[in-house]
């Protein structure tokens, strides 16, 4: 299976990019405050990054990149007790979000960097999608 990992290829495609994640580290979705008030640009950074499951840095590109052995569930799982590591309790989404991650990044072929704002994600560098969304 695919999960979507940190990357820096295309920092620098927008002015706004920052990667602060180790290269290939598993991402979710951070917590968002009110700063930003929906600017994927603005200047905290949150509405447009994710965040590594143990540098609990941020990113604004990933990647998908097959890890062996996963399946939907124990990723669920370590995505939850990365979540919690961060301090924060799990809130009513943080499965949610996790399982909507995991399927995203079966849909794009190992290697396709996107970039994630306000909640989307969208491709930078195109290596084929997998499925119809
Ligand atoms: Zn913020």
């Amino acid at each position: 299976m695919n999960i979507l990992v940190s990357t820096a290829e295309t920092q620098g495609r927008r002015e706004s990019d920052f990667c602060f994640v180790p290269e290939g580290e598993p991402v979710m979705v951070g917590a968002a405050c009110d700063k930003d008030r929906g600017d994927p640009d603005g200047g905290c950074g949150c509405l447009r990054s994710l965040v590594g499951f143990r540098s609990h840095t941020a990113t604004t590109t990933v990647k998908t990149a097959v890890a062996e052995g996963m399946t939907r569930e124990k990723y669920i799982s370590e995505y939850l007790a990365a979540h919690l590591r961060t301090g924060f309790p799990e809130f009513r989404g943080t499965r949610l979000e996790a399982g909507m991650l995991f399927d995203a990044a079966q849909m794009y072929a190992e290697g396709t960097v996107l970039e994630y704002r306000n909640g989307r994600l969208a491709v930078r560098k195109d290596r084929g999608r997998l499925t119809e969304t």
